[in-house]
């Protein structure tokens, strides 16, 4: 039926009933794929396979009404298809899941990550799915009956809505138990009803915190002893996307770390990362706070490892060819080195080799003070693996040149890892060999940990960010590695020796005090990979 403004005209109720059924129909592949895997059709499982169906509709209108009225429902669903068009594209392209943590990450991204993310699919999906629906919807108009009338009919499609799903959830009782407690990770495909959870909880994360104009203070007693009287140089390597078992030193069986192998240096087997995301990850590195109690937001105002180092009067620089430091950094240290006019490596794009040069002129520019420098790696970065490396590096072949990681071979996007691997490798061998240049003027040490590894398939699973507790092994299990020059007191023997011990990012700071030999209330001895028993 048209109005006189020649618009179609449609209650509510009925265009969020078409609009959950559309969702559940066409938005929902990747939460069907993964429950048919957890519960495969046959008879046994049909019954509730087609309930889950319903209940995921039934919730899905059931949010949708409560979060619309007479005036937000038609912007609330011109806004919701794009967004779910997305969602379910990378959802199905990589298997991730929509939680506050990737929305947090999702937002950190910057242009030129993202565009590694894009191909001509993602257009035609999100116009399709995305940008199609929202215009329908936009021509038409949402009739709302008077108030009393509008009140009842709403009541009723509400009650109506849960009654059927607590029904079915009941019939199926059993099927269901399992589905919430054993299977949580499914939960999380059902498109939009997560994303719209995720983003309420984000957005009502961000309205608590509040930003403190001066950050909470730590460390401020922390001072070099007098008896302290060498001078230290230390490089401080923040990976990306690394993969503790993809490392040759950890027991790899392609050879991915030549360089490194032949360096006595201790490569600690069983490291794990804070969370599994950069924007997570890197804050959670240089916090005090350890990963159980760690949160972002609070984080942000509490003064990080950096700072401890300044009250310690040690002058400390971030390189970054990564997206930025995650707010660790402050302004007047930080270097953009994925600008070519820093970086004078850059092919496709700037390469993290280019973050050693000029390092000289500035450890010559500090008199007498300690040095530490945080070398911030574009390392793993996926989907787009094959740009992470020179042609040189083009080890393993062949490679997956694509985006699509679910359209290639497993074969070829381990060897476009791969190799992205041993271009790390590289790197960290010559910042090594960098650190070897100053043995005769300082206590000289390398300190590399990956912030996070990467899905590469297993479990049709790609990329990262997973919450914590249904993350595989391989999104957390990073590579850690330590080389200690000639004059630390303590030699890369003995501290391989500990090279099985459980560590993870909890160590990073303590380690960090303790190679630097720094002297404060809040250094914990038994969390520092050096000085610990
Ligand atoms: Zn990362």
């Amino acid at each position: 039926m048209k109005n006189e403004n020649n618009k179609y005209v449609i209650s509510s109720n009925l265009l969020l009933v078409i609009c959950s059924i559309a969702f559940t129909i066409f938005y929902n592949e990747a939460f069907f794929r993964n429950l048919v895997k957890v519960y495969p059709i046959n008879n046994e499982n049909i019954v509730f396979i087609i309930s889950a169906a319903i209940v995921v509709c039934a919730l899905t209108f059931f949010i949708l009404r409560i979060f619309s009225n007479r005036y937000t429902t038609k912007t609330l669903l011109i806004v919701l298809f794009p967004c779910a068009a997305l969602a379910n594209y990378f959802m199905n392209s990589y298997n991730i899941v929509i939680d506050t943590a990737m929305i947090q990450n999702t937002l950190a991204t910057d242009f030129r990550e993202s565009s590694d993310l894009f191909s001509v699919k993602l257009l035609v999906n999100f116009l399709f799915w995305g940008i199609l629906p929202s215009l329908i919807i936009f021509n038409f108009k949402v009739q709302s009956k008077p108030f009393r009338k509008e009140i009842l009919s709403r009541s009723a499609f509400l009650g109506a809505s849960l009654i059927i799903s607590v029904s079915l959830i009941f019939l199926s009782s059993e099927h269901f138990a399992s589905f919430f407690r054993e299977n949580k990770i499914l939960r999380y495909y059902t498109n939009p009803l997560t994303f719209i959870y995720s983003g309420t909880a984000y957005i009502s994360e961000q309205m608590q915190s509040t930003k403190l104009e001066e950050k909470i203070m730590i460390g401020d007693d922390a001072k070099i002893p007098e008896w302290d009287e060498d001078r230290e140089l230390i490089i401080l390597v923040v990976g990306e996307t690394a993969r503790s078992d993809h490392f040759s030193l950890n027991g790899y069986s392609r050879k991915t770390n030549p360089q490194l192998e032949s360096y006595d240096l201790t490569s600690f087997s069983n490291a794990y990362s804070c969370a599994t995301s950069t924007a997570i990850s890197v804050p959670c590195m240089f916090a005090l706070t350890e990963q159980s109690g760690f949160n972002l937001s609070e984080a942000s105002n509490i003064e990080n490892l950096l700072d401890v180092l300044h009250h310690a009067n040690v002058a400390t620089l971030w390189r970054d060819n990564n997206s930025d430091s995650k707010g660790v950094a402050i302004p007047e240290i930080y270097q953009d080195f994925r600008n070519p006019e820093l970086n004078h490596h850059c092919d496709v794009e700037c390469r993290d080799i280019g973050m050693l040069d000029g390092l000289d002129e500035y450890i010559n520019q500090q008199e007498s003070q300690d040095i530490v420098i945080v070398l911030h790696q574009m390392g793993n970065h996926g989907p787009a693996y094959y740009k992470r490396y020179p042609k040189d590096f083009e080890i393993f072949t062949p490679v997956c040149e694509s985006n699509q990681l679910e359209e290639c071979s497993t074969e070829e996007i381990n060897n476009a890892y791969d190799n992205a691997i041993l271009y790390t490798d590289h790197f960290l061998a010559e910042t090594i060999e960098f650190l070897k240049k100053y043995d005769d003027q300082f206590e000289t040490a390398m300190f590399y940990m990956s912030d996070h590894g990467e899905s590469l398939g297993e479990f049709s699973l790609y990329l990262h960010g997973l919450p914590n507790f249904i993350a595989p092994d391989a999104q957390r299990h990073i590579p850690a590695i330590v080389w200690l020059g000639e004059n630390y007191e303590i030699t890369n023997e003995n501290l391989a020796q500990k090279k099985d011990y459980s560590i993870s990012h909890d160590n990073f700071f303590h380690t960090v005090l303790g190679l630097m030999e720094i002297e404060t209330e809040i250094y914990n001895r038994n969390l520092d990979l050096i000085h610990n028993i």
